[in-house]
């Protein structure tokens, strides 16, 4: 196995001089260089080989006893250099402070064969400077969800930080999964994640919150330099034009990704801002879940269910809170409000016309009318005017026959009779549809092939995550690794694996893991 390093965050941006790992407040550095834990026993549970291959690494690279020992963290190989990041965050609306990596810590910067870079970080690889008071730890129930989540967004297409890697490491962590005093042992695991880098909205935050504008500089012309090649050319760096060029580039990415997470139903539920990447992928699966029955006001977040800050319906507004929080970070670069504005309410803008185009194509419909609007509207309140899987239901309207037994047929309800009232609304909205769809020029094949290629027949229930779990806990991760492959094409019918995309059976509705998740992990 070999992997070349070229670690220009560490080469480019100021470093902690301590290099003690103690807790502590870090000022004006990017990062902070100290090395994983040695685990007792590592073993692979299972390796993306899509990851593996954007290092050039084969299945067998992946077999190897030091692929095993560099990703769980119990060999530095040549060229890296592992360090932690410090940033800061707003958590739930309010200002957290320094937070940073408390238990990830990056490996390096993979330079591949094709030149492209890939930062390379363990996560759940040993305390930090910026642990506070937790272990620097994670258990194999949050590591398999991170890392089968990580691919699956991929294959659908919706912007993630990748996994390369899930590995135990024979340590056992102790956890209070509910946070109600019930302390128990779980194994532990370590996930190695890639991203083009890891660097949040909270890496300027932390600068900014502390006047420390020239590191926050440094930081910005280092990450317009290095990835936004468009901002780049078209501005001087270090110029405010620049730096309000690389925030309108990050809005539109943000938006981007939200509209993606509204297509596949999927909810982060902690959009803090220490866990919005700057390159608008989604990052750090925690609490996160995905929609079984379409209800905009879900979050699988308890910490977060008396408020649903996170919940489906809200998040496209708290990307937007969080971009309004990046700004202010950026402003003492720019000292100009205007601009940053216009970003803010072109974000609005933008949004709205994705969501539409997005909505249109899972009805699929090319292009977007002007009455469009109503029956995307009609179509919300259908969905939750009575428990409807909203997976399935999608894919149930790539159909010939478009009725209330056809959609009962294609197993879609969580309920099993219906209102007068709803089978109305349904046929109303049914016959709408099907007016607008006569003003389309695809035949019924082509529009079904299109709608198959945008709703999606497989996503990761959080009952699947759960059985998962469990099976892996008792040692045998077959599930975990059958997963993995659905996933890897998640449009496609694979019969052999028609109950993985079997809506949320009755026992999940209300179990832990399954629809109450914590940040505990
Ligand atoms: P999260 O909610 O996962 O985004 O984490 C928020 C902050 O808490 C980040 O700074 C994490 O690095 C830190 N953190 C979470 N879990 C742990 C842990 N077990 N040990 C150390 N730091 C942690
Ligand atoms: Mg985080």
């Amino acid at each position: 196995m070999n992997i070349s390093f070229d670690n220009r965050f560490v080469r480019e941006l100021p470093a902690d001089p301590d290099t003690s790992n103690t807790r502590r407040q870090v000022y004006g550095s990017c990062y902070s260089l100290v090395d994983p834990i040695k685990t007792a026993d590592p073993k692979l549970v299972s390796f993306s080989k899509e990851a593996a291959d954007l290092l050039n690494l084969n299945e067998s690279d992946c077999g190897e006893e030091t692929f095993l020992r560099a990703f769980s963290g119990n060999k530095i190989l040549a060229g890296m250099q592992p360090h932690a990041m410090c940033y800061g965050g707003h958590q739930f609306g309010n200002w957290a402070g320094q937070l940073g990596d408390g238990r990830a810590i990056v490996l390096g910067e993979a330079l591949n064969k094709q030149q492209r870079h890939w930062t390379l970080q363990l996560k759940g690889a040993g305390p930090t400077p910026y642990s506070r008071t937790a272990d620097g730890l994670a258990v194999l129930r949050s590591s398999v969800r991170e890392y089968l989540c990580s691919e699956a967004m991929y294959h659908l297409g919706v912007p993630t930080t990748r996994a390369l890697s899930l590995i135990t490491t024979g340590d056992q962590v102790m956890r209070d999964m509910l946070y109600d005093g019930n302390a128990e042992y779980e194994p532990g695991a370590v996930v190695c994640r890639m991203a083009p880098s890891f660097i949040r909205f909270g890496s300027f935050q932390i600068f900014s919150s502390r006047q420390e504008y020239e590191e926050l500089g440094q930081l910005v012309d280092f990450t317009i330099s290095n990835y936004f090649p468009n901002v780049a050319k078209n501005h001087s760096i270090g110029t405010p034009e620049s730096v309000v060029a690389f925030f309108e580039e990050v809005c539109s990415l943000t938006v981007k990704m939200v509209i993606e997470w509204s297509r596949v139903g999927f909810v982060h539920g902690v959009m803090n801002t220490d866990n919005m990447s700057i390159h608008g992928l989604t990052i750090d699966y925690g609490p996160y879940g995905w929609l079984d029955n379409y209800d905009p006001d879900w979050t699988p977040n308890t910490t977060d269910a008396s408020h649903r800050r996170y919940r489906f319906g809200q998040q496209a507004n708290i990307a937007l809170w969080n971009c309004y929080q990046l700004a202010n970070a950026l402003y003492p670069l720019i000292e100009a409000t205007e601009p940053l504005e216009s970003a803010l309410q072109n974000f609005q803008t933008q949004f709205a016309k994705h969501w539409q185009t997005m909505m249109a194509s899972k009805l699929g419909l090319e292009s977007v009318e002007e009455t469009d609007k109503v029956l995307f509207e009609k179509l919300e309140q259908l969905l939750t005017a009575t428990e409807t899987d909203m997976t399935r239901f999608f894919r149930a309207l790539a159909n010939e026959e478009l009725s209330y037994p056809s959609l009962v047929a294609n197993d879609v309800y969580y309920e099993s009779s219906h209102s007068e009232d709803y089978l109305i609304q349904l046929d109303e909205w049914l016959s709408l549809y099907s007016d607008r769809l006569s003003r389309e020029s695809l035949s019924d094949g082509e529009r079904f092939a299109f709608m198959n290629k945008r709703n999606p027949k497989y996503v990761f229930r959080n009952y699947l995550a759960q059985q998962a779990i469990d099976l892996s806990e008792a040692g045998d991760h077959t599930m975990v690794n059958q997963l993995l492959e659905v996933f890897r094409n998640p449009y496609d019918e694979q019969p052999e694996f028609e109950h993985f995309a079997a809506k949320r059976p009755d026992w999940a509705r209300t179990k832990v893991g399954c629809s109450m998740l914590s940040c505990s992990s």
